[in-house]
């Protein structure tokens, strides 16, 4: 796990900034209020007040937000824990998780204090579990996974499911391998430890066992063997046969001719053998059951990014005119020189629907599962996403 940052002192330091109307515009930490002071931008009222210089030019987004983030942006930042109250060893929580907030656009990212809250370690903890809980089912809903930067190799798990019902079957027969001959089995215990696949070796150990015992030793991928004794019908066994075959005969053309010229190439013995004595194609089955299903991905995309991405193609336009305040939706991108003669001032705004929801699904989550006592009754899940309005 990584390290938490802890905060010893005070997280919110409530320097309260002044408009020259003297009107309270926003709240900083002190760095940012002596940043106004030493550059004469502000004069300071009283303890923690400072009044600004100068109108701001445009106002920037610490000081456009709707009612309610006005409220929550504007009221005292309190020093403690969120959940439990407690003001000791406190962290910043992202209430939607970095992973993905660092891949959403800059008009939702700079709007991030409204996401980030005060919470003591503990609380952070526990509530950690149900997030991540959260981000597996994310990862279902997507189809992409969220640890190891992973391709799913489709054709190897077809064969490794074949190879896998065919091991159950077989082995609720248990007179697939009946026919064991000790130097036969020794032969092939040489011949096998020749190779370099650890896989192979493993194979070895089942053949090391009497039939009574090679149920029990064949693998763990059985252990609801005896419970199931469901038959594979016949014809579904033979396709199950003809995928791990034709993938066998497929690797096995690879081999030869990567191997060709070394001379410990067994594969021409192998070639040799009856591919569908039991013995050997257990043999077959076994290794095509140790095939990866997954690889790694050249292409690597974080989950986080693969994610936001999704969620971001969906999206609209707002232009609002600046004279009348009219609105209208566009659905594509606005052509700047086919603007509506009424809309000479005008400013766009582009919109994700679908992120705006996956970001409430995050406050959401957090309210219900980290039950925040001490939370501001400003805080709300429907707060805005963005800096502006
Ligand atoms: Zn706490």
């Amino acid at each position: 796990m990584k390290r938490m940052p802890t905060k010893s002192k005070q997280v919110y330091e409530n320097w309260k900034i002044y408009s020259l109307e003297n009107e309270l515009m926003f709240r900083c930490n002190s760095k940012k209020a002596l940043w106004y002071l030493s550059r004469n931008l502000a004069t300071q009222i009283s303890e923690d007040s400072i009044q600004l210089n100068f109108i701001p030019k445009g106002l920037g987004h610490h000081f456009q937000h709707d009612d309610d983030d006005d409220n929550y942006f504007l009221e005292d930042k309190m020093n403690y824990c969120v959940c439990c109250g407690n003001n000791e060893n406190s962290t910043l929580h992202h209430v939607v998780p970095n992973m993905y907030r660092k891949y959403m656009p800059e008009v939702i990212k700079s709007h991030a204090s409204h996401d980030i809250l005060l919470m003591c370690i503990k609380c952070h903890l526990t509530y950690e579990t149900f997030a991540t809980e959260f981000k597996k089912q994310i990862s279902q809903k997507f189809n992409f996974p969220l640890g190891q930067a992973q391709i799913r190799l489709d054709y190897n798990a077809k064969v490794r499911k074949a190879a896998s019902a065919l091991l159950k079957e077989f082995n609720n027969m248990k007179d697939i391998v009946d026919d064991h001959d000790n130097k036969e089995e020794k032969e092939n215990e040489e011949k096998e430890k020749n190779k370099e696949s650890k896989v192979i070796n493993n194979n070895n150990n089942n053949y090391n066992h009497n039939h009574n015992n090679y149920s029990n030793n064949n693998n763990n991928n059985n252990n609801n063997r005896k419970r199931n004794q469901n038959k594979i019908p016949d014809k579904r066994i033979q396709e199950l046969k003809k995928i791990v075959l034709e993938w066998y005969n497929y690797q096995n053309i690879q081999i030869n001719d990567v191997e060709h010229d070394n001379e410990n190439n067994n594969n021409d013995e192998d070639n040799d053998k009856n591919i569908l004595d039991p013995k050997f194609f257990n043999s077959i089955l076994q290794k095509a059951i140790e095939l990866p299903e997954y690889q790694r991905n050249p292409e690597f995309i974080e989950h986080g990014k693969f994610v936001i991405n999704s969620l971001m193609k969906e999206y609209y336009y707002i232009k609002i005119s600046l004279e009348t305040g009219e609105q209208e939706i566009f659905n594509n991108e606005v052509d700047n020189n086919n603007i509506d003669n009424n809309y000479k001032i005008w400013k766009l705004k582009k919109r994700w629907p679908l992120l705006e929801n996956f970001i409430k699904n995050w406050r959401s989550h957090f309210l219900n599962y980290a039950k925040p006592k001490y939370l501001s009754n400003n805080w709300k899940i429907d707060n805005s996403i963005y800096i502006e309005q």
